[in-house]
């Protein structure tokens, strides 16, 4: 199996999936109980907040578990806006954010916000000199992701951050890192936004677990009240396999961050190189991006038809973000890439585990696709 898709998801971490049965089946103890089980419990807890929180380069005391990347994204916006709605209604933001944000600032919109949504380029930046125009008076709350999930064009937060609080001390600023976490350097990120969300099933832990980064001093209303766990900000009792096993994937990320990203590097190169050596009709979408996504369009070859005959090929990418669906990309269409790239545009995501072989195993299919679908025409 040649697997480059996992900007949708990845493959679980074998110590990961390791750690998850042992919390499963030893530290099985509720982290709240009083007893010699639960006490162990709490004490896995504390070192797996640790070691995530090494990830993000800050502070145990500013991670809060959540379910997903979703979950950390809409307590953020809906916590931040609820605490600021009094000191105004305007909230800044880009055409290219994820369906999690979009859906959650659309709610929004229906009850009173006003949203200025900021267009990439054509190389899907988004412009700093923009997001400065967009600033305004009532302006109270920012949320720009990270790195783009369907392009991975990196958008310079940090700068946007600083802006925002320029013009106004007390609005808040959101970073969607879901697809930059344990790829690019976090340390960075948490001295100037006030949150920030990751997802574990992106990193090589398993599905249903994310977290929030809340900066030191900045609070919010939570988003779901009861017994008063992740220090009140999220009540449930805490999912130790899904925690532990996260921190596990945390853990190993963080260890190989460097040798993890030259050797990514290196497939990113031979992949883009040898695609668009191969193919005339190829064209790569998007400038200043992660080495983890290439978006390359061959047209004249429609995506759906393609991801059939890579599937045959058993080669897995996709047209899109997963949860997209078969869409049309509403992220090329805001780069104003030209309707018969978007239809023939694959996202190809890696990840540390994917090898020469699976580029080769990729570009192989291509051929297959290319032969076939060309000699039709
Ligand atoms: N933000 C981005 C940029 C994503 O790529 C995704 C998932 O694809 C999410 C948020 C949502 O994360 P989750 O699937 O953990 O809810």
């Amino acid at each position: 199996m040649h697997y480059l898709d996992n900007s949708a998801t990845t493959k679980v971490l074998e110590n990961s999936a390791k750690k998850a049965y042992e919390m499963m089946t030893c530290h099985f103890g509720n982290p709240s109980s009083v007893h010699k089980l639960g006490i162990s419990a709490l004490s896995e807890l504390k070192s797996a907040r640790i070691s995530v929180a090494d990830l993000f380069g800050t502070s145990a005391d500013r991670i809060f578990f959540t379910s997903c990347g979703t979950e950390s994204i809409n307590t953020a916006i809906f916590g931040a806006t609820n605490k600021l709605h009094k000191r105004g209604k305007h909230i800044i933001s880009t055409k290219v954010e994820h369906s999690a944000t979009l859906k959650a600032l659309e709610k929004l919109e229906g009850n009173g916000f006003e949203v200025t949504y900021l267009t990439p380029n054509r190389q899907g930046i988004i412009s700093l000199d923009d997001f400065k125009n967009a600033l305004r008076e009532d302006t109270i709350f920012a949320s720009v992701m990270h790195v783009n999930n369907e392009v991975g064009t990196k958008f310079d937060v940090v700068a946007m951050s600083k802006a925002l609080k320029a013009k106004i001390p007390h609005a808040l600023f959101h970073v969607d890192a879901v697809q930059s976490f344990a790829k690019v350097p976090m340390s960075e990120v948490c001295s100037h936004a006030d949150f920030i969300s990751v997802s574990g099933h992106k990193i090589g832990a398993p599905k249903g677990i994310g977290a929030l980064y809340i900066k030191k001093g900045v609070s919010i209303t939570p988003y779901l009240y009861g017994g008063g766990q992740e220090n009140g900000m999220r009540s449930g009792t805490e999912s130790l396999p899904l925690i532990c096993a996260f921190a596990e994937a945390c853990k190993e990320r963080k260890n190989n961050l460097d040798k993890n990203n030259k050797y990514v590097e290196g497939l990113y190169d031979y992949l883009v190189n040898t695609a668009l050596e191969t193919f005339e009709n190829s064209s790569l979408n998007g400038e200043n991006t992660i080495p983890y996504i290439a978006n390359i369009s061959f047209n004249g070859l429609k995506s759906e038809v393609m991801l059939r005959i890579l599937q045959d090929c058993d080669v897995y990418v996709s047209a899109g973000s997963a949860c997209s669906k078969g869409k049309k990309s509403y992220v090329l269409s805001a780069m104003n890439v030209p309707h018969n790239l978007i239809d023939s545009a694959l996202r190809i995501s890696l990840c540390p585990e994917n090898t020469k072989e699976d580029i080769d195993a990729f570009i192989n299919a291509v051929k297959i696709g290319h032969d076939r679908l060309l000699t039709l025409k």
